[in-house]
């Protein structure tokens, strides 16, 4: 997901136990799709909690608190098209500042007017989910035909209206073997960054099957493979152990430190769950991330820089030395740190080691 591409743009350094890069805003829960694994378990409509228009308006004044550089905040659901009053939200973001992505459902609201439409209203990055390099792979996954058609529709709009896109293609043992397939037809659209999302089971997500570690690692070395020559950033989401990967594998090409560090980020190296991420859900809780629904806070009663920097959680997560496992004491946890929505789906805690990874010498 970021141009720099919309959603990450890793320009002025900053301390992410201040600030995060991200704050993901789970607009509403209401998405007229069904994908087999939707995190936010999303629903026809709107559900009655859902943060007021008055509410929601006063969590996004809140975001100015973190300072200069401010958070990117990226309009998610659910279909954030089927947000109660978006656009008057998406000027309240726009007024105050705050740079703003949005990734909208591929539904019949999403339109090439749509999109102008976003745009005039300060939106200044699009992401869209792929998930097969074919109409009958992409729509079994998202759970309504027609989805994969839109999607390519909408990534030649976003790019006649010259919108950073970013791709996001879930990865699991029913998409890996696609991945080489997407990855060359992206290859021929207007898209800034390619995410790949490795699944953790939450939500409906339950109903797909996570890759093994051992096939993640090797699907991890086939994306560093390709990063350098794809005409577009290759990233991954809730992989953070591609950081290892990546440095090692530059290490046996013979960088250097500088090199490997300028490299380090542009990828993002550091940021993970509640460190660099934090997420509001459609009721205002705060959350490390959408994948990891443990409750820091709710934005109607506490300031969500109040509690990003200081609820015992985000501290927690801020400091890798308070990991337990391998994560614990690895050497790469600075830069890694393991995806704790994958350790706190695994164990029920978001401080243990992330299944994921294979490094033995942690
Ligand atoms: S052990 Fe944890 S911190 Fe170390 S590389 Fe693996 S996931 Fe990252």
């Amino acid at each position: 997901m970021y141009a720099p591409s919309p959603f990450h743009t890793h320009g002025a350094p900053r301390d992410y136990s201040q600030t995060p890069l991200n704050v993901y805003w789970e607009t509403t829960q209401a998405c007229a799709l069904a994908c087999r694994h939707c995190r936010a378990e999303a629903v026809p409509c709107a559900d009655p909690e859902e943060l007021s228009f008055e509410d929601s308006v006063n969590f996004l004044r809140q975001i100015p608190g973190f300072g200069s550089p401010l958070p990117h905040l990226i309009f998610t659901g659910g279909d954030p098209l089927a947000r109660h009053r978006l656009y008057d939200l998406i000027d309240e973001a726009h007024r105050l500042g705050i740079p703003a992505s949005i990734t909208p459902a591929a539904t019949p609201a999403l339109t090439r007017d749509t999109i102008a439409k976003l745009k005039q209203h300060g939106i200044t990055g699009l992401g869209l989910s792929l998930d097969g390099s074919c109409s009958s792979l992409h729509d079994s996954i998202r759970g309504v035909p027609g989805t994969f058609d839109l999607t390519l529709q909408a990534m030649q709009w976003a790019g006649e209206f010259g919108m950073p896109l970013q791709v996001n293609t879930l990865v699991s043992a029913e998409t890996a073997p696609d991945l080489p397939a997407i990855f060359h037809l992206l290859a021929d659209q207007p898209v800034s960054r390619w995410s790949l999302f490795f699944l953790i089971a939450v939500g409906r997500g339950k109903v797909l099957q996570p890759l093994p570690a051992e096939e993640a690692e090797e699907l991890m070395r086939w994306i560093y493979s390709i990063s350098s020559t794809a005409p577009f950033t290759v990233a991954t989401t809730e992989a953070p152990s591609y950081r290892r990967v990546a440095i090692e594998t530059m290490r046996a090409e013979g960088l250097a430190g500088e090199q490997i560090g300028r490299s380090g980020a542009a990828r993002g190296f550091g940021i993970r769950d509640g460190h660099g991420v934090v997420f509001v859900s459609h009721k205002g809780d705060i959350c490390p991330a959408g994948f990891l629904p443990v409750t820091a806070g709710n934005v109607r009663t506490s300031s969500i820089v109040t509690v990003y920097r200081d609820a015992p959680l985000f501290r927690d997560l801020h400091d890798p030395l308070s990991f337990h496992g391998p994560c614990g004491v690895c050497r790469y946890h600075a830069l890694c740190g393991g995806s704790r929505a994958r350790a706190f789906s695994a164990t029920g805690d978001p401080l243990a080691t992330d299944p994921l990874c294979t490094f033995p010498n942690a």
